[in-house]
């Protein structure tokens, strides 16, 4: 199927792209890596009348170490992410989440902002990028503003930003010393998108858990953090029974989708298996730092 007629523009430069964006306003999209969006325009589920390409905001691109953490462009593509040896030795989890997002085909388009614009509630990276305690930089013609990812995607398809805004960046602080990440999810065959990922992130200190981030998706309407299962991990060791009761926790209060693709239940059931098979890949890993 062919999408509906539209205009494009390739705005050259970040304060052309907000020029653009204003310009615009209700009539348009951006475009970054189009995994998403041409698929739905394609099904005429969106029909914008105008795309404003990112790709000519250089702005958008580009890897920084900050004092805290390491700055991504939104336009860092998956792909671009997992040949990046330097980002992923400070940040643990990254690579194993991207390299189990698609096909190599759309992980070389598709980008970082877009995996959190979308609000797609099934899409991995969030996951991971909520138990990392990243933060979404966001800018329009009125200036920039930074806030946490938590929060920030409100429902499926929805976010926090308001109109002319565009995601320009994600900052993600270096994790403490000890610490050790999975990301484990059971996928949809045919898209490989998450019936249910979990990701951990932990920091462990001579068998003691210190400091517990998990979040899921594919789930609920919105990835998030499983905050009862954190909680329940902090002080408690890391044998397999400690973290086996702390992902029984994981289903406590989750109200799970219910699709042709899996029912609620199971949806549940799998949350608890991927929560249970990912804190103990974390702990294990976060253990060999340790003893390192
Ligand atoms: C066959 C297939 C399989 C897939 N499987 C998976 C999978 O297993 N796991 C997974 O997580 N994802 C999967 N995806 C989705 C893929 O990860 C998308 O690329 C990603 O969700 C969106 O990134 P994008 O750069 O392509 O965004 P686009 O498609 O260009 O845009 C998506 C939406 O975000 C908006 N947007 C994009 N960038 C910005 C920005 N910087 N600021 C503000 N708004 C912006 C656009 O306006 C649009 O509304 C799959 C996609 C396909 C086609």
């Amino acid at each position: 199927m062919y999408p509906a007629e539209f205009a494009y523009v390739r705005p050259d430069g970040l304060d052309a792209v907000f020029t653009a964006v204003d310009e615009y306003a209700d009539d348009a999209k951006v475009i970054a890596g189009g995994q998403s969006l041409l698929p739905l325009m394609k099904l005429r589920l969106a029909t914008p009348a105008m795309l404003i390409d990112l790709a000519g905001a250089g702005e958008l691109s580009g890897q920084h170490r900050t004092p805290s953490g390491v700055r991504l462009g939104a336009m860092t593509t998956y792909r671009e992410l997992q040949h990046s040896p330097h980002t992923l030795g400070l940040l643990p989890g990254l690579g194993e989440t991207v390299a189990v997002i698609a096909d190599t085909q759309v992980r070389a388009r598709g980008t970082i902002g877009g995996a959190v614009a979308h609000g797609d509630p099934t899409a991995d990276l969030p996951a991971m990028l909520l138990a990392l305690e990243a933060q979404v930089h966001i800018g329009s013609r009125r200036g920039h503003r930074r806030v946490a990812l938590d929060g920030f995607i409100t429902g499926v398809f929805s976010t926090g930003l308001a109109d002319g805004e565009i995601v320009t960046a994600l900052e993600i602080p270096l994790p403490p010393a000890g610490t050790g990440a999975a990301y484990e999810k059971v996928e949809q065959p045919a898209s490989h998108l998450a019936l249910a990922g979990v990701a951990a992130v932990l920091t462990v200190e001579a068998g003691t858990v210190r400091r517990a981030r998990v979040a899921m998706t594919g789930v609920t309407t919105t990835p998030r953090r499983l905050t009862a299962v954190e909680r329940a991990l902090v002080g408690s060791t890391t044998s397999d029974v400690a973290l086996s009761e702390a992902a029984a926790l994981a289903v406590d209060g989750v109200v799970p989708l219910d699709d042709v693709h899996a029912s609620p239940q199971y949806r549940l059931h799998l949350l608890e298996v991927a929560t249970r098979q990912a804190l103990q890949v974390a702990a294990r890993r976060a253990g060999a730092r340790w003893a390192a």
